[in-house]
């Protein structure tokens, strides 16, 4: 440990084994373009866009630009029967790259939060139509929808959920789509497994549909190791919905803002939902915000009531912060400027092909794909999940490379400025690791 490192005991990480840490803090200073500094002023290749956030790359002028003049102009407005001009412009501009279909903003700070927004908000849609016993949410095995109560329930990664005792009543989960029997090392979107989608039907035979107020699925799920929906699922999900009038919230917390190859994996996939929870590249990570997308109907139910009651008795007191804002517009700024919305469907290729020359190293199992996301899957230690992982995980920052895993599938999600000599350096650096890790 350097002289500099600061005093450790009094911070309790999220997400992270403190004690092991401790014992040896990876500690990051500064970060520019695709590259972190760490305190022995070492770079580090960002291979996950900070956390699937960074996506035009760190320390972006337009963004900085416009958090430092808008701290100094107005530090804080009030959200509630306040407004600043701003948010009513970031929303308007946000409209224009949404899936059709989709032209409301709804501000939060964080992924969970648009997560227990969007669950909230269906369940106050049926409710102002009349349609009031359409309470029940569905999630999926798997699904990563955040931390807070609303998320970890119609989430289902079991670690996330079994410390917490009781979750909502009322929530059902339809099977994952991972099938490695059928779909390992499929290139995109795999072929096999449709079919995992009418889940929901047996589950509106079980409930009736009277009962259903919304299905929430990622539509590639992240934080469980990379599952890439199989052709044709989303789509018959869409219809199930549509057929039994339940909501379907796509929740593009990773997706959104370009990392399928389209601004909205919505579009990436053809299919559009009710309600899309968005967060991370919507700021490039800058500052905290979150937003649920809503489609118009849903917004209107609620706008039936005498005009001066407030229609939503929901929202936070830094929903549409003034810094979140400005940060967000100097991000859709530097997206457009730079053409990043659609920047890695042109380097999906060339990611694809270097992600698929893993296969064959020891113990990788599968390797998954789409956009600038990739999933790399080893085969467990017996009796120590998610340790081979881990331990690549650890070599590969040892030798300059920033890399996440959940469980035992190693994920990257570089930023969207990665050129292809740095795909080249992550891949090798991965390489290295797993022959190393054998
Ligand atoms: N939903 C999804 C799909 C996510 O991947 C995440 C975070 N990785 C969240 C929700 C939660 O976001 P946050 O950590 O900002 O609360």
């Amino acid at each position: 440990m350097s002289p500099d490192t600061p005093a450790m005991d009094a911070y309790w990480m999220p997400f992270t084994a403190n004690r092991q840490f401790k014992k040896a803090p990876r500690l990051l200073t500064r970060a520019d373009g695709m590259y972190f500094t760490d305190d022995k002023g070492r770079q580090v290749l960002d291979g996950i866009a900070g956390l699937w956030c960074v996506n035009a790359g760190h320390n972006r002028p337009r963004i900085v630009q416009a958090i430092q003049q808008q701290a100094a102009e107005l530090d804080f407005a009030p959200p509630f029967q306040m407004g600043h001009p701003k948010a009513f412009e970031l929303a308007e501009r946000l409209t224009r790259i949404m899936p059709a279909g989709l032209n409301k903003v709804f501000y939060t700070n964080s992924g969970s939060e648009s997560v227990d927004t969007a669950l909230k908000m269906a369940i106050a849609y049926h409710r102002a139509r009349g349609e009031g016993t359409r309470t029940r949410l569905i999630g999926r095995e798997r699904g990563y929808h955040g931390v807070n109560f609303g998320g970890i329930s119609v989430g289902g990664i079991v670690a996330n959920r079994k410390m917490f005792g009781t979750m909502l009543g009322g929530v059902d989960h339809i099977r994952h789509t991972h099938d490695p029997a059928r779909n390992a090392f499929s290139v995109g979107q795999p072929v096999h497994g449709a079919e995992f989608a009418d889940d929901l039907e047996k589950l509106v035979a079980l409930h009736d549909a009277s009962t259903i107020a919304a299905v929430i699925v990622e539509p590639v799920a992240g934080s469980t190791g990379v599952l890439i929906p199989p052709q044709g699922y989303l789509q018959r999900l869409r219809e199930i919905c549509d057929k039994h009038g339940i909501l379907l919230i796509f929740d593009e917390v990773i997706t959104g803002f370009g990392r399928t190859g389209s601004p909205f994996a919505a579009q990436t996939f053809g299919v559009t939902p009710d309600l899309m929870t968005v967060a991370k590249g919507l700021t490039n990570g800058c500052v905290p915000m979150g937003a649920v997308f809503a489609a118009a109907k849903i917004h209107d139910a609620f706008m039936n009531g005498p005009e001066h009651l407030i229609e939503f008795f929901h929202g936070y007191t830094y929903s549409a912060h003034p810094l979140a804002c400005a940060a967000a517009l100097g991000t859709l700024d530097t997206y457009a400027e730079e053409g990043l919305l659609t920047r890695a469907a042109e380097m999906q290729g060339y990611f694809a092909e270097c992600l698929h020359s893993l296969r064959g190293e020891p113990n990788v199992i599968d390797v998954r794909n789409i956009g600038l996301v990739g999933g790399v899957e080893l085969a467990p230690i017996a009796g120590e999940p998610g340790k081979r992982a881990f331990n690549v995980f650890l070599d590969c920052w040892d030798q300059g490379a920033l890399i996440r895993t959940t469980g035992d599938t190693i994920a990257l999600s570089p930023p969207l400025i990665i050129e292809r000599a740095q795909i080249d350096q992550l891949i090798d650096t991965l390489r290295g690791a797993l022959k190393r890790a054998a």
